[in-house]
C-alpha cells in the first residue's frame, strides 16, 4: 500500500487511470514513449488526494519541458492583479525581498520589476525556462525549491514575500518545501501559496487535472494540515477561478503577528459539508471518471459516424490525460494545434497527435474544435473566432461535453 507523502499514513489506491506516459512528453516522428501507472489515493488521516509514487521527479522535469508560462494571456492578466493586490495588502516597499518558487521565465517577477521592485529572485529547476528569466534580467538560481535550497537561501537574506504558484502539488517531499518556505520566511513575512483546488476538482469530474507531475491534490483541510507541522499557518484563504479553480493560501511563521480572518473555519466547514475528508468521496469520483470515459467515447463515435473532422486545441497536460485514458489516437482526432513553437511538430505522447500551429484549423477547417484546456475556453473562442466562418463548432468535455 502506498504512504501518505505528508503524514506517512498507508493507504489503498481507489483510483487507476491507467499506464501513461508523463504528459507533457512530445516525441519526434517513429519515437514511441515510456508509460507509468496513475495511480491515485486518498489519506484517511491528513485527507491528501495524492498519486502513488512510480518516478523520480528528476525524470519528469528536466530542460525539454515545454510549458512557458508567457504563453498565456489570461495567465498575464491575473498575475498583474495578483501583484496589485499583494503590494497594497501587504504594504510593500520597493527594497522588500520578494522570492518566487517555481518563478518559470520570469514573467509574474518582470511584473514587479517593471513597477520598481528590485529586491527579486526566481527559483526554479527547469533550465530551459530559468534561461529566459535571467535573459530578461530577473536573477533566478536554476534548482528544485525545499529545505536544503531555503537554507542557502535565506543566508543571503530573508523573504518577506514568498510566492509559490501552481507549484506545490508538483512537488514530491511536500513537507521539505512546506519547511523550506518557513525557513526563508522572515518573522513577519507572508507566503502566499495558489494550487489547484481539489473540490473543484471532485465538482467537475475533472480526472484530466490528474497526471504524474501533479502528485498532490489539495484541499483547505490538507494544506492547513501540511503547514501546521512545517512551522506555518494560513491566515486567509480566497477562491479563484484560474487553472480549473484554485485556491490561495497566505501563509506566516508560527508566532507572526499575523492574525486569522474567518475565511479559514467558514471554508473548512464547506469542505467538511461536501465530504472532502471522507473516503467515499473519492470512490464516487473514481465511478464518475469512469463514466465519463465512456460517455465522452460515445460522442465521439457519433461525430465520426455522421462523417465530421475532429481537430483538438492545447497539447498540455489536462489533454493528455484525456486522450490517453480514452484510448484515443489519430484514428478519432486529426491533429492538435498549440501556440507553443516548441510543441509545434512534435507528436504527443500515447495518442500519437501531431502538434501543428494554431492557424493550420483554418487550412484544413475542422467539424470540431476539441478544446483540451477547458478552463481556458472562452480565451480560446474568442480568439479563434473564424471557426464559425466554416460552419466549425467548438467541442469541450469538462465539467459536461458542451458545443459551442
Ligand atoms: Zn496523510
Amino acid at each position: 500500500m502506498p504512504q501518505c507523502r505528508h503524514c506517512g499514513t498507508e493507504n489503498d489506491i481507489f483510483l487507476s487511470l491507467g499506464s501513461l506516459p508523463p504528459a507533457n512528453t512530445f516525441l519526434k516522428e517513429g519515437e514511441t514513449a515510456r508509460t507509468l501507472p496513475l495511480n491515485v489515493f486518498f489519506c484517511a488521516k491528513c485527507t491528501l488526494m495524492q498519486l502513488e509514487d512510480v518516478e523520480k521527479p528528476e525524470n519528469i522535469f528536466n530542460d525539454d519541458f515545454k510549458y512557458f508560462s508567457s504563453y498565456s494571456s489570461s495567465l498575464i492578466g491575473h498575475s498583474r492583479e495578483y501583484c496589485n493586490m499583494v503590494i497594497q495588502r501587504l504594504s510593500l516597499k520597493k527594497s522588500d525581498a520578494i522570492v518566487e518558487i517555481a518563478s518559470n521565465d520570469g514573467y509574474l517577477l518582470d511584473i514587479f520589476r517593471k513597477i520598481g521592485y528590485n529586491n527579486l529572485l526566481g527559483v526554479e529547476p527547469s533550465g530551459s525556462v530559468a534561461k529566459e528569466a535571467i535573459s530578461k534580467g530577473i536573477p533566478t538560481e536554476i534548482r528544485f525549491f525545499n529545505d536544503e535550497t531555503a537554507k542557502e537561501l535565506s543566508a543571503r537574506g530573508k523573504a518577506d514575500l514568498i510566492i509559490a504558484n501552481n507549484v506545490m502539488a508538483h512537488v514530491p517531499d511536500i513537507n521539505s518545501f512546506a519547511s523550506g518556505i518557513a525557513t526563508l520566511l522572515k518573522k513577519d513575512g507572508t507566503a502566499t501559496v495558489e494550487f489547484q483546488y481539489v473540490a473543484d476538482l471532485l465538482a467537475k469530474n475533472a480526472f484530466d487535472m490528474i497526471y504524474h507531475e501533479h502528485f498532490s491534490y489539495l484541499s483547505l483541510h490538507a494544506m492547513d494540515s501540511i503547514m501546521k507541522s512545517n512551522g506555518l499557518f494560513i491566515y486567509d484563504v480566497e477562491r479563484l477561478k484560474t487553472q480549473g479553480g484554485s485556491l490561495r493560501v497566505y501563509a506566516a511563521k508560527i508566532g507572526s503577528k499575523r492574525q486569522k480572518t474567518g475565511n479559514i473555519e467558514r471554508m473548512l466547514d464547506r469542505e467538511k459539508a461536501i465530504g472532502i475528508d471522507k473516503q467515499s468521496t473519492y470512490s464516487k469520483f473514481a465511478r464518475h471518471a469512469n463514466d465519463k470515459k465512456q460517455q465522452g467515447l460515445d460522442y465521439l463515435r457519433g461525430i465520426k459516424e455522421a462523417g465530421k473532422t475532429i481537430a483538438c486545441y492545447g497539447a498540455a497536460a489536462k489533454g493528455s490525460t484525456f486522450l490517453n485514458y480514452l484510448g484515443i489516437d489519430d484514428g478519432t482526432v486529426d491533429y492538435v494545434v498549440d501556440r507553443n513553437t516548441e510543441k509545434q511538430g512534435l507528436y504527443m505522447a500515447g495518442c500519437g497527435l501531431k502538434v501543428y500551429p494554431t492557424g493550420h484549423l483554418s487550412v484544413t477547417r475542422p467539424d470540431y474544435v476539441w478544446i483540451l484546456p477547458w478552463n481556458i475556453r472562452d480565451e480560446i473562442i474568442s480568439e479563434h473566432g473564424t471557426v464559425r466562418g466554416w460552419g466549425g463548432k467548438f467541442l469541450v468535455m469538462v465539467p459536461e461535453i458542451d458545443v459551442i
